[in-house]
């Protein structure tokens, strides 16, 4: 799939894809309105308590991440398991493609795993022989596409049925047809089959429980639960945040995450994984190997974006932006789409590459309103800006000019008034039933999707004096 280099050209196609753009309102307003009336059956008072404790719980494992790594490093090795700490995307890639060709394997089943589209884990394994096949619905969909997820949980909501129909027809002997129920039936047989000749299982990792170093995986497909169960060997990839203490906490996440996600009470499979099977156990695994990936986490500690790293990936934030639900996933750039994905790229991945990210944002706050985990996100978009401007020393010679000009005639109040005067004087071609219609470059631009009112005949000001004249203040 080609991404476009910049941001601007890419929401520009965005916008121009219709189907897509339905599809991402139809599935963003799905979740919005379940996740609206899973809030209500809990009440507003006690929702915001988990959300407290939420936070709470989080802020107290990123400050303590250290600790709590370690202990999770020891229980998993105590349990049987291996572990990798990969600074960098490209050492987490090649521990697993290393153990591949070590297990020579050629049929690798995933769950899915977004840390895994982050570094780029299929493209290497293919490349090496490997047959990946994706085992979550929306990630197999877009795998047969030949895309990247467009949504943190719902990867391929930027499809419509018919385009899904299309993709299983092109892998189907045969004729599947366009009702969900049939496409859902196919997908089900096609994978099932998949399971059973697999040489290595990889999934992600919602959350790792440090004090007994279980891995929880949460799935409506009980795809994860299968692979973790049948995978002779089992690779989970966690992004080094994604740690728990311990039950408690987890009973805590497990609700607010459902409910945030997907507006369930529960995801359908939560599955608790302890890596390799004991002598008198019937499945499992045989040999589990857990790669904790760092790949710019660790950069985020102790800074003001520090409270990034609490995020549960439930994708809320996604279906509350007005920004996102307007022009889909892909037009982010990186894998990471929405509000937490237009901090994390510029925060992960450079600014010079996503500081752009930080302007699909209208500062509305209605992310951090969603978040469950209460990460500030409409602010730390506000501060990326701040940075952007302080590390490139211009917001562009445009911007620049404009700022000038506005703050030399707002500082004293007669040339306030005069600029005024004179604007509105010279608005008037440009006015169609008292709205600003037409404007040069790039005020066109931005005219084509927003509405800027005419200056009014008389300002605030102006009818305060007459007023005051006439006596009737
Ligand atoms: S930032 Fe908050 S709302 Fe967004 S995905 Fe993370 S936890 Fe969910």
């Amino acid at each position: 799939m080609h991404i476009e280099p910049s941001f601007h050209k890419r929401y520009h196609k965005a916008l121009r894809d219709t189907a897509m753009l339905k599809a991402v309102k139809n599935g963003t307003g799905r979740l919005r309105g379940q996740r609206a009336t899973a809030i209500e059956g809990v009440g507003a008072d006690r929702w915001m308590e988990f959300r407290n404790r939420a936070e709470a719980i989080r802020l107290h494992v990123i400050q303590h991440l250290d600790q709590y790594l370690e202990q999770l490093v020891d229980n998993v090795i105590k349990n049987g398991g291996h572990v990798c700490l990969a600074k960098t995307g490209e050492e987490a890639v090649q521990y697993i493609a290393e153990l591949a060709k070590k297990k020579n394997a050629k049929t690798i089943l995933k769950s899915k795993s977004m840390v895994s589209e982050e570094i780029h884990l299929n493209p290497a394994l293919e490349q090496q022989g490997c047959n990946v096949i994706e085992s979550d619905l929306g990630e197999w969909i877009i795998q047969l596409a030949g895309e990247t997820p467009s949504h943190i949980i719902a990867p391929a909501m930027h499809k419509n049925r018919f385009q899904v129909a299309d993709l299983f027809n092109a892998v189907s002997e045969e004729k599947v047809s366009t009702e969900i129920a049939d496409l859902c039936g196919f997908a089900r047989k096609y994978l099932r089959e998949k399971f059973l000749g697999i040489d290595i299982g990889i999934t992600g990792c919602n959350f790792a429980l440090a004090d007994s170093g279980a891995i929880t995986l949460c799935t409506n497909e009980g795809n994860a639960r299968i692979i973790s169960t049948l995978a002779p060997t089992l690779v989970t990839i966690m992004g080094m945040e994604r740690i728990l203490p311990g039950l408690e906490e987890l009973t805590v996440m497990l609700s607010l995450l459902a409910r945030s996600a997907t507006g369930q009470k529960l995801t359908v499979y939560n599955t608790l994984s302890t890596g390799v099977r004991n002598p008198e156990e019937l499945d499992g695994p045989q040999e589990f190997h857990l790669v904790i990936v760092d790949n710019g986490r660790s950069k985020q500690l102790g800074t003001k974006y520090e409270k990034i790293l609490n995020c549960i990936r439930c994708g809320s934030c996604l279906n509350a932006c007005p920004v996102y639900r307007n022009i889909g996933g892909h037009a982010y750039g990186w894998v990471y789409p929405g509000p937490i994905g237009a901090v994390l790229s510029p925060l992960y991945q450079g600014m010079d590459k996503y500081g752009e990210l930080a302007y699909a944002t209208t500062l509305c706050g209605a992310c951090t309103f969603a978040c469950p985990v209460k990460i500030p996100l409409h602010d730390m978009l506000y501060a990326l800006r701040n940075d952007k401007v302080e590390l490139e020393k211009t917001g562009g010679l445009v911007e620049d000019m404009t700022y000038k000009g506005w703050s030399a005639a707002f500082a004293s109040m007669s040339r306030y008034r005069f600029s005024i005067g004179m604007a509105r004087r010279f608005q008037f071609p440009l006015v169609k039933a008292e709205k600003i219609a037409y404007g040069p470059p790039p005020i066109s631009d931005w005219l084509k999707h927003r509405d800027m009112p005419a200056l009014p005949k008389k300002f605030f000001h102006e009818i305060w004096r007459e007023m005051k004249n006439d006596g009737k203040e």
